[in-house]
């Protein structure tokens, strides 16, 4: 399994949309220091204060073709800029724009990068200062926002193997999980690294209180006995937009959830398991730590949740059109 960000980059092409089948790679339009500049010129200094310390926070959203071909939908942008937003305020990091400003300046991206197919979105916002001290109050802020084209991603459908980690989440009085903060990726990269040495696509980590928490970046669901089962925000978690969004697929189908904590060794028993996020979408997991989930297929919650969820993103299911921000390209 790889994450958005694996692929190399290519090389910009601002004619990207003629075939875009198979592309995964940076857009060559981005935003930095107020204006929209080739990527290449989107550069920090190596003594950069989030270069050194990891006082950073980020975004990752998801932009899909639309069913009639002519636009771009972005997934549940509010939402992202929201969490964004939250995750700067932690950081003490002041935004150039508010949550519809940011809105805004993607729509705008995404027109002049000029990519009809899929893509990903990265708002970056950072302490851009040079002072070589651990700090935040003080330190000069800074934004930026870039994007890729994604089509090429292959869909994470065949059924993950999983571990769990032996690393552990970082917790809220540490680096709070529930940003995205730049710096706690070191515990993400960790996870996932130990995962995929030892041969599993992604492991599920465990909080402080030893408590199944998340995905290395992906947030967990369980289904036991009918019931569809994940960590409570409190969890040490980060609040994941794809989770929100299955949540309330849940409700919109009837299915019965509880926010929980969840045991380890409920991982091993449980009928149905799956991670969801950004890259990952609906994943479904095979086996645990070499054991199988329930039958070792995909279960009829996950399945349910994940037809809906791909009808709901590729805009065949109206009801959830307003989960999209439509941007029609030129
Ligand atoms: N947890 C972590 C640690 C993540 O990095 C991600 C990916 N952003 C998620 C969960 C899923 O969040 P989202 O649905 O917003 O992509």
């Amino acid at each position: 399994m790889s994450t958005i960000l694996d692929r190399q980059p290519v090389a910009p092409s601002p004619a990207a949309s003629a075939d875009p089948v198979g592309r995964v790679g940076h857009l060559p339009y981005a935003f930095f220091e107020g204006d929209i500049v080739p990527l290449a010129d989107a550069r920090v200094s190596v003594a950069t204060h989030a270069l050194q310390y990891g006082t950073s926070a980020f975004g990752g959203i998801r932009g899909y073709r639309s069913a009639d071909g002519q636009a771009v939908h972005l997934f549940r942008l509010r939402d992202h800029y929201r969490r964004f937003a939250a995750s700067a305020k932690l950081l003490r990091i002041t935004l150039p724009f508010d949550v519809e400003g940011l809105c805004a300046l993607s729509a705008e991206l995404t027109r002049r990068n000029g990519h009809l197919g899929e893509v990903y979105l990265r708002p970056f916002c950072y302490k851009a200062g040079l002072d070589l001290t651990p700090g935040l109050s003080g330190i000069a802020d800074g934004f930026a926002l870039f994007m890729l084209a994604i089509d090429g991603l292959p869909p994470l459908d065949h059924g993950l193997s999983v571990s769990v980690s032996s690393w552990q989440r970082v917790t809220d009085n540490a680096i709070p999980p529930r940003g995205k903060i730049g710096g706690s990726y070191v515990n993400a990269s960790l996870i996932r690294d130990e995962a995929r040495e030892h041969g599993f696509d992604d492991a599920i980590v465990l909080n402080a209180r030893g408590k199944a928490g998340e995905g290395s970046v992906s947030n967990l669901f369980m289904v036991r006995d009918g019931t569809l089962v994940t960590p409570p925000v409190s969890g040490d978690i980060l609040e994941g937009i794809n989770r929100k969004a299955v949540l309330e697929l849940a409700a919109d189908l009837a299915i019965p959830v509880v926010e929980r904590e969840i045991d380890r060794t409920e991982l091993y028993v449980a009928d149905e398991l799956f991670l969801c996020g950004t890259r990952m979408q609906i994943a479904w997991i095979a086996a645990v730590d070499h054991r199988a989930v329930g039958s070792g297929r995909r279960g009829p919650i996950t399945a349910r949740l994940a037809e809906r969820f791909e009808a709901a993103v590729r805009g065949t299911a109206p009801e959830y059109a307003h989960w999209m921000t439509r941007v029609e390209l030129p």
